[in-house]
């Protein structure tokens, strides 16, 4: 039952690397800018996104799924969900709007088609413990792509309508890319971390796309996506904070 071996809690103890303090900045930025094109907005907390960085590179090459909950006495402060919420903001959409997302927990790993199985009559038994019966469910859920863009396959479509929160994908560039080589022939909408600063010195000229950060398992990051959608098919606005609630 490979689940058992998988499920672990993510550690608190987290430092957020400088070179993702200034690329969560320009992420937010342009969720700043593009809030009209969002009918919500979830809060993540940095040091969180910065653990499943280290963590999605460690499971490679498998992908994994986190379950990801929010904080309860961590509510967004009201300026700023007014600063990012666009025309069209819509309240109660999703369980754990308006809530800081911080605490995650590592529930699979496997390829593209297996992550999303969770066999809910093991997990319910074997978080109960920690969770107690009635949160055996997390709120929201993220997996990764590595060495792909964050953009929602069918299946991830499928997997998320069980979700009460959002669904979030973590895609990853990185080498060296053992066997999984980048694969970018998806449509839809991305959302980079890389600025287009960094994409251009990429540029036509050079080998290899620039090095945006540098993992701890030795991998250099070319680019990190990430993206939330709600299970009726529209995109979630993301903005990523501090310890003490604060956009980056
Ligand atoms: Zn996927």
């Amino acid at each position: 039952m490979r689940i058992f071996e998988v499920i672990r809690a993510l550690t608190s103890n987290r430092m957020v690397e400088e070179w993702l303090v200034d690329l969560m900045r320009g992420y937010n930025n342009t969720s700043l800018q593009s809030k009209n094109d969002y009918a919500a907005v979830v809060f993540m907390d940095g040091k969180l996104l910065n653990q499943l960085i280290l963590d999605g590179l460690k499971a490679l090459p498998d992908e994994i799924l986190v379950g990801l909950d929010y904080n309860s006495e961590r509510e967004i402060h009201d300026s700023f969900l007014t600063e990012f919420a666009g025309n069209e903001y819509a309240d109660n959409l999703f369980a754990g709007q308006k809530y800081i997302i911080d605490e995650a927990m590592i529930v699979n790993r496997g390829d593209s088609y297996s992550v999303h199985h969770l066999p809910e009559d093991w997990t319910d038994d074997m978080f109960s413990a920690t969770r107690g019966s009635r949160r055996s469910r997390f709120t929201h859920f993220l997996h990764t792509h590595p060495n792909a863009p964050a953009i929602p396959s069918h299946a991830d479509a499928d997997a998320a309508q069980e979700t009460p929160g959002v669904d979030m994908i973590l895609g990853l560039r990185f080498s060296p890319e053992g066997p999984l080589p980048w694969f970018d022939d998806v449509e839809g909408r991305r959302r980079s971390f890389a600025d287009a600063e960094a994409k251009t010195k990429g540029g036509l000229f050079s080998r290899r796309p620039p090095v945006i950060g540098r993992a701890p398992t030795g991998h250099f990051i070319h680019d990190i996506q990430l993206i939330a959608f709600h299970k009726r098919g529209f995109g979630i606005n993301i903005v990523l904070v501090d310890e003490n609630g604060i956009p980056y």
